[in-house]
């Protein structure tokens, strides 16, 4: 018998609706999905089972928590499959940035390292997400931060070669998925990709224009066009999650090394107590939830760990032989940091030169030829 009281509607989706519900014995408040067994097609119970069979697995406080599942019924012949999740209330990153919640480039990079953390913690696991995008990010328990949620299409990669069939929302699809090719990590990292442009711009990344759509995604050379809104840094970021290479695409834990994310990060590991970015917040309130391996502690030591590296009784070797060792055996994260300042310094000398020209009173162009330039 079931100890709860179903509540409002808050959500629907193609394979259920959300309700929110009360505990009976103890007053807690939860969302519960729903099929009705009766009504539905077999493939939406298979949806629900499978989300209900990989989100018990998972522990992660990006991952919205699996409460329990049972099966309820209502006289006289209907039954429902009912999945209980925490609720959250902020709505999803789709709504958030229907209002333009994201103008504030704190929240846009506080939720988008909550998902980059969510996926790694998947693809560590081997599963793959299958449906990245807007609605399917819950925002909770503050507005700073968000957890991945409908793992209906979910899959875990099997070790035996059998490939994953395409899965996923046509719009947010990588150009492999939508071939029918592969369907892996990587993929969700495209919809990663897809999912900022959307947080920034409120809409999908691409434009819905039906077949031709999937046809320019699969099949053309094309990326989305990356919104204005963007700076230079968040520009560099999607590009890493948009190379329609899947082999090229960042993994999640590159692009938690990326500055977009990982600078912020940083910050917040030598603030210590006060504080004094987003991220500092998201990251006290998951303190008290299961701090898997890449929380606090694992930054922190290996932030020890490199300055050790730096410290050193011997003298320094300044031969240049010695600087060419120190890059080959370069940790990837450092690469990743150093690629991107060579970068800026290139942008901020090439803005210089636009000052400089500017000042001498003369045409407005580009004096330093590094406009064009290729990062
Ligand atoms: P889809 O068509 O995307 O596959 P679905 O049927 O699998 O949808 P979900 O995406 O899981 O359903 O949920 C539908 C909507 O319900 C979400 O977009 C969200 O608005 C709301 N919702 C889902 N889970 C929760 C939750 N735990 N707390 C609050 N709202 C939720």
């Amino acid at each position: 018998m079931v100890s709860w009281v179903g509540g409002k509607c808050v959500g629907r989706g193609s394979f259920g609706t959300v309700n929110i519900a009360v505990d009976s014995l103890n007053g807690t408040v939860f969302a519960v999905k729903s099929v009705d067994r009766n009504a539905c097609q077999p493939t939406q119970i298979e949806c629900l089972e499978n989300e209900i069979r990989i989100l018990r697995s998972l522990s992660s406080p990006y991952v919205v928590k699996y409460l329990g599942d049972d099966v309820s019924y209502e006289a006289p012949t209907t039954s429902y499959r009912n999945l209980h999740l925490e609720y959250l209330p902020g709505g999803t990153v789709a709504t958030a940035a229907d209002v333009a919640t994201y103008v504030d480039e704190m929240i846009l990079r506080s939720h988008a390292y909550c998902v980059v953390s969510a996926l790694r913690y998947l693809h560590s696991r081997n599963i793959v997400h299958c449906d990245v995008k807007g609605e399917n990010i819950l925002i909770g328990p503050s507005s700073s931060s968000c957890k991945l949620a409908d793992f209906g299409s979910s899959k875990e990669i099997d070790v035996s070669g059998v490939p994953i069939l395409p899965r996923g929302s046509p719009l947010w699809m990588a150009p492999e998925v939508v071939r029918g090719e592969y369907q892996g990590p990587e993929s969700d990292v495209w919809s990663l990709g897809c999912t900022i442009i959307e947080m920034v711009t409120g809409r999908p990344a691409w434009e819905d224009f039906g077949v031709d759509t999937l046809t320019r995604i699969g099949f053309s050379k094309e990326l989305p066009l990356f919104p204005v809104q963007l700076s230079e840094m968040d520009r560099d970021f999607v590009e890493k999650c948009l190379r329609r290479e899947p082999c090229e695409r960042w993994s999640c834990d590159q692009l938690l090394q990326h500055p977009f994310l990982h600078s912020v990060y940083n910050t917040a590991t030598v603030t210590e107590s006060s504080p004094r970015c987003v991220l500092d917040r998201v990251n006290s309130e998951f303190q008290e939830e299961d701090e898997d391996d890449f929380g606090c502690e694992k930054f922190e030591s290996c932030a020890r760990e490199r300055i050790s590296k730096l410290a050193s009784s011997s003298r320094g070797n300044w031969e240049s032989d010695g600087w060419v060792a120190v890059r080959d055996y370069e940790a990837k994260e450092e690469k990743a940091t150093r690629e991107y300042s060579n970068a800026k310094n290139r942008e901020e000398q090439r803005r210089s030169n636009w000052v400089i020209d500017t000042r001498a009173n003369s045409k407005i162009e580009n004096i330093g030829g590094g406009c064009n330039d290729e990062w």
